[in-house]
């Protein structure tokens, strides 16, 4: 059996490809569903990793909450995995960042647990948490647990966003107009994926800053204004920045219908 550990991209975070071919049989247009592992034991990440990866999905390894935030900046996984108990951001806490997060708030999460007490599970699952584990558990039991979530809530496809020619995929962070790749920044991503997601709805600038920045980032309302101008000047080789309508008095919407096609001579 080989495994094969790669760097995946570039996060705060140690990020990991962990892939078994041989194993995997879960291929999907070649690529095998993520899961964001967040556990701080060194130990029990490099064994949950090592089964997760044999049963053939590609791990994001972080050893915070604060760490699998910067995770999810720049990918958003099939699956998020949690253990409970976390220095810093509790795993509950993060459970409920993902649920207020526009682009990942859709995710199955599993949490890690060593409390098995009823009333603990009751606080999990007020935040949203898909299902539980209690540590210690066996590796099979989780990759059960996984599979039977992925098929439940998961088809791949809630992680394409499409409007026209637009295609956005949040898992690999790429966008492509008619097959030609975009190169957007992170903040351009999440701004273009938000209003995709929510179209014909106009939102100020204040929304758009507590959704696509999140609550906790102060800055001011001018910046929306700087990045919705750098998306219209990527889209517009494609007639497509007509899709990011000014809304007077209001904000900013995406509507598809706004774009044209304009045959190239
Ligand atoms: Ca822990």
């Amino acid at each position: 059996m080989q495994i094969d550990n790669r760097l995946n991209y570039e996060t705060r975070g140690r990020s990991t490809l962990t892939e078994d071919k041989e194993t995997s049989g879960l291929t999907r247009k070649g690529a095998a569903p993520s899961i964001l592992l967040v556990e701080d034991e060194p130990e029990i990440r490099e064994l949950l990793c090592f089964t997760i990866g044999r049963a053939g999905y590609s791990v994001i390894e972080a050893e915070s909450a604060e760490v699998a935030i910067g995770c999810l900046d720049n990918h958003i996984p099939d699956l998020i995995i949690i253990d409970w108990m976390l220095p810093g951001m509790s795993g509950v806490d993060f459970a409920r960042y993902v649920r207020r997060d526009e682009l990942a708030n859709h995710l199955p999460l599993i949490m890690l647990t060593a409390r098995s007490e009823e009333a603990d599970k009751l606080r999990g699952f007020d935040t949203g948490v898909d299902d539980y584990l209690t540590k210690p558990f066996s590796p099979k039991e989780l990759v059960a647990r996984i599979k039977a979530l992925l098929r439940r809530t998961g088809s791949p496809d809630d992680n394409i966003l499409v409007s026209g020619r637009l295609r956005i995929d949040l898992g690999n962070h790429s966008v492509e107009v008619e097959g030609s790749n975009i190169h957007l920044g992170p903040t351009e991503f999440r701004l273009l994926a938000w209003l995709v997601r929510n179209p014909d709805k106009a939102f100020t600038r204040s929304q758009l800053l507590d959704r696509v920045w999140g609550r906790s980032v102060y800055v001011e309302e001018r910046t929306v204004d700087v990045h919705i101008l750098r998306l219209r000047k990527v889209l517009q080789p494609f007639q497509m920045h007509r899709c990011l309508r000014t809304v007077r008095g209001v904000g900013y919407r995406f509507s598809a219908a706004d774009a044209t096609v304009h045959p190239t001579n």
